[in-house]
């Protein structure tokens, strides 16, 4: 009892210290200034709210037009509208009772919600929210010792419940509503705009990664990988992009439906018994009429998502306007529990792109069908609920279940899953090492086009914070347990509540469990890796060469405890890059593509290579010659540029973007260095322009890399990847180029 009064005291004179500080600094930004809550009430009261959420008091508050916007731009999954009574500490206890499954590096990840929140099993809910931890009063010295880390919490949006958690147990300072003098780290809700403003600390969002994860750009990403490693990239779908690549779909489906059919009726008639002979002439086979799926570019929550069977079914205009959209193979053969499809939502913390870190949290979401699943027909092809995952769809379902425990219901946590499929003898440390490599591979395809958008917006030598985000990717497990990437959300929802109509137009909020297991845990021990002191002593020289499979085999990786002095519990992100550099290093050969681009691009915070600059490159690269002349560089320029731009209708900077500049490189790699696969002569071309390049730096001042985490493109290269040792090669896929004939005659 008296332990407990002490503890309350201490913490009461340390709240009267922080406000007293604040205060006397004028820290907070005047409300009038920035917002219209009053700087104490906004305090005090935001304190409350957060609390009420976790005693699981809920709110009432109408539904607001500009709510639903922010939803729409910022998250991917709609509140829960129904009510889930249960609150947090009950969602405690829950767990406590399930099952445990004793897999190296995962067990603390199987226990359920206390250890995959990151929080240890001595951890105690009290009324406040906060966790008090035993054995912590070392660790609070030490942090009262050390100048609280300060975050700006006035964007965060419908982040800020769990933010404002996560603050509270790292004893960290807020700033809701913004403060006169620079924070160690600004949270947004959006993106890296959200305020202009910033020229130090660290901000929560890359510049360009919304634009980078939109559908078309993700999917031109992932498919310039494939097209150099064809087999390492085969977890994304084949995709086409449309407008662009409407013609190129239609041919291509109807040639492999003609192909089939031919085979299949060869087939059918010498060898199958005639009860295949009558299910292969039904319409529903789907061997026989495989299935796409439609997406518009700038959707999200399944918004406008239809599945077609036959090209001429695509709506490509809409009003006057030719739709953006991308179009997949759809993945037919999903892996079901209950009968029923799910995907997974796994958080990924890209720590920095210089050098690059990724981290993956351990635990995730899993959000589920309401309609058993079929394999698609003509009948079911509209059957939202049967065919798509979205909890923003589902959730309308008469059958969607809110599940008070972590491991039922139509949202449960990743862990559950697993453990499930471990009791059925599925090998999950294979799944695990899988899903890692999907994700490493998915971060390196992206990081090329992000360089570029980092040094636009804040190029090197200008002051400018540095930057890291969570990012959500979006997996679907095969009936064989391949996982495949659907798509990766630049702002993956971090609420942790449900709405809940309590009557025609007005909603309450209620304390969602799963999603506080979850989305606490995410945040908080990002916020821990970004910690300032922590990054200090950060040394990244963790390059171990260990396979995926050790991410889940190593009981504690030290990177989980690496730099973490104080008493809080272990990390529930886990470090697989630079951890496992050595597999995947041969795979960055665009991100040295993009090295030498954003050399010539220079510094003036642009995104496009002028004409001279390309002819520089030539030049410095020393890649004209007899059969190549500066005339047919240029020609090559034009033609590339041209075509692009006209694939890239709403850019207003005039000039080769990055994917042309890939391009021209591979066009130039194929006239160089013919009759060897693609990949072969992309890196032998890299070699001859790095080659020359060093000869010419030699000559240069050394430029200086500013931070670690701040890429300095033009020197990039030196840390990018220098020697190719790939697995068996395989062959090209030709990129289609169709270059004026006046290139082609001139070369
Ligand atoms: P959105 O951003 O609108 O949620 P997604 O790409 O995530 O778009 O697709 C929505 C849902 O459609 C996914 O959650 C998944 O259930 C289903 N889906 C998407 N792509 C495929 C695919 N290629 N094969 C099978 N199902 C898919």
């Amino acid at each position: 009892m008296s332990d407990h009064y002490e503890r309350v005291k201490i913490e009461l004179q340390q709240m009267k210290e922080v406000e007293n500080e604040a205060a006397a600094d004028g820290e907070q930004l005047s409300p009038a200034s920035v917002s219209s809550i009053p700087a104490e009430v906004s305090f005090t009261a935001r304190r409350d709210l957060s609390r009420s959420s976790v005693n699981g008091r809920s709110r009432s508050k109408s539904r607001s037009k500009a709510d639903g916007h922010e939803r729409q731009v910022n998250d991917k999954e709609l509140p829960d509208p129904t009510a889930q009574k249960s609150n947090s500490s009950q969602g405690q206890s829950r767990v406590s009772n399930e099952p445990n499954l004793n897999i190296k590096g995962t067990a603390r990840l199987l226990k359920g919600k206390t250890a995959a929140n990151g929080h240890v099993e001595t951890c105690v809910r009290q009324t406040d929210g906060k966790c008090e931890h035993h054995g912590k009063e070392d660790g609070s010295k030490a942090a009262k010792k050390r100048r609280a880390v300060t975050v700006d919490t006035s964007k965060a949006k419908t982040s800020l419940e769990a933010l404002k958690m996560s603050i509270r147990q790292l004893k960290w300072k807020e700033f809701p509503i913004g403060r006169r003098t620079a924070c160690d780290i600004y949270w947004h809700g959006v993106s890296f705009h959200d305020n202009e403003n910033i020229v130090s600390g660290q901000v929560n969002k890359f510049p360009g990664m919304i634009e980078m994860l939109r559908k078309i750009n993700l999917s031109r990403a992932v498919r310039t990988m494939q097209e150099l490693f064809p087999e390492e990239y085969n977890f994304y779908p084949r995709s086409w992009i449309l407008p662009e690549e409407y013609q190129l779909f239609s041919t291509q489906v109807q040639f492999f439906s003609k192909h089939i059919r031919k085979k299949m009726s060869l087939f059918t008639f010498y060898f199958c018994p005639l009860f295949f002979k009558i299910r292969l002439l039904k319409d529903n086979d789907s061997t026989l009429k495989p299935t796409y799926i439609v997406k518009p570019d700038s959707g999200s929550q399944g918004d406008g998502i239809y599945l077609i069977r036959d090209p001429a079914d695509l709506r490509v205009i809409s009003g006057a306007q030719i739709k953006q959209a991308v179009v997949q193979d759809y993945i037919q053969k999903p892996l079901l529990i209950d009968k029923l499809k799910f995907d997974i939502r796994l958080y990924v913390l890209v720590r920095s792109l210089e050098p690059l870190e990724i981290y993956i949290a351990k635990e995730g979401l899993s959000r589920f069908c309401t309609e058993p699943y079929q394999e698609p027909s003509q009948k079911n092809l509209s059957h939202v609920f049967m065919h798509l995952t979205n909890y923003s769809l589902n959730v309308h379902s008469g059958n969607f279940v809110h599940s008070d425990s972590c491991s039922t219901g139509s949202k449960r946590t990743f862990s559950s899953v697993l453990y499930r499929l471990a009791s059925k003898g599925v090998d999950i440390k294979k799944v695990w090492s899988d899903i890692i490599a999907l994700v490493i591979k998915t971060v390196i395809a992206l990081v090329p086009e992000l360089k570029v958008y980092y040094q636009a917006d804040i190029p090197p030598g200008k002051p400018g914070p540095t930057c890291f985000q969570i990012l959500g990717f979006d997996i679907l497990l095969m009936k064989n347990l391949k996982p495949i990437l659907l798509e990766v959300n630049a702002n993956p929802s971090m609420r942790i509540e449900h709405e809940h109509e309590v009557s025609p137009g007005v909603f309450e909020y209620v304390p969602s469990p799963v999603d506080e297991e979850v989305k606490v845990g995410v945040i908080r021990d990002t916020l821990r890796l970004m910690d300032p002191a922590q990054r200090k002593q950060h040394a990244t020289s963790n390059t171990g060469g260990g396979s995926p499979e050790e991410a889940i085999v190593v009981e504690t990786g030290s990177d989980e405890k690496e730099g973490m002095a104080d008493s809080l519990p272990s990390l529930c992100l886990k470090q697989v890059f630079p951890k496992y550099t050595k597999q995947f290093h041969y795979l960055r050969v665009v991100e040295r593509i993009a090295a030498i681009f954003l050399r010539f691009l220079g510094v003036k915070g642009t995104m496009r290579l002028g004409p001279t600059s390309f002819r520089t490159f030539i030049r410095n690269c020393k890649l004209s010659n007899s059969s190549f002349s500066m005339a047919s560089a240029d020609i090559l320029y034009i033609d590339i540029t041209r075509r692009w731009a006209g694939m890239l209708p709403d850019s207003r900077e005039a000039g080769m973007c990055l994917q042309a500049f890939i391009e021209a490189f591979f066009y130039l790699a194929a006239r160089r260095f013919k009759a060897l696969p693609l990949r072969e002569q992309v890196v032998l071309l890299l070699e001859v322009c790095e080659g020359a390049l060093e000869g010419q730096s030699h000559s240069e001042k050394p430029r200086t890399h500013r931070s670690h985490t701040h890429p300095n493109p033009a020197s990039s290269q030196t840390s990018a990847p220098t020697t190719f040792s790939s697995p068996a090669l395989t062959h090209r896929r030709q990129r289609p180029l169709q270059l004026s004939a006046k290139a082609n005659t001139e070369n």
